[in-house]
């Protein structure tokens, strides 16, 4: 293993990716980051959009909001949350890590789970088998939360 310290994950750090990858830092991308990274939960495109609007001097509009999420997507800077709703929702997601979630079917809330990814192996197992690389997976368990009845 190797023993180096890993950069913090910030809305700095996310900006210097973007930057490198030739993405000009405007305002209204600055307030999709800072909306993205305050945010405890997945959201949507549209409340991405509109959290991003309470930045100061942001007001993205929803092209501008999509083609920087599909643009994150693809550098493994957000994460999709199948939520089983109409739309997608989008958390941010540090590419070093990884995010599975539990999502209760009552209320609704969403809990990001913190425990090493339980098909981690499988994964590796699924890549071998059918000569796939760089795979990736979205994991969601529907319950009952501890505060539902
Ligand atoms: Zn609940
Ligand atoms: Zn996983």
């Amino acid at each position: 293993m190797m023993n180096r310290t890993e950069a913090a994950f910030t809305p700095e750090s996310v900006t210097e990716i973007l930057r490198r990858e030739g993405l000009r830092i405007t305002c209204n991308r600055r307030g999709i980051l800072q909306a993205l990274f305050k945010s405890g939960r997945p959201m949507s495109l549209q409340e991405i959009q509109s959290a991003a609007s309470s930045h100061e001097g942001a007001h993205p509009d929803y092209a501008t909001v999509f083609r920087m999420i599909l643009l994150m997507e693809k550098l493994h800077l957000v994460h999709k949350v199948n939520l089983q709703r109409s739309c997608s929702y989008y958390e941010i997601s540090d590419p070093r890590k990884h995010y599975d979630h539990l999502i209760c079917r009552s209320c609704g809330s969403v809990v990001l789970i913190d425990i090493p990814c339980p098909i981690g192996d499988a994964e590796k197992r699924i890549a071998q088998q059918y000569g796939f690389r760089d795979l990736s997976h979205s994991l969601e368990f529907f319950g009952v939360c501890a505060t539902c009845p």
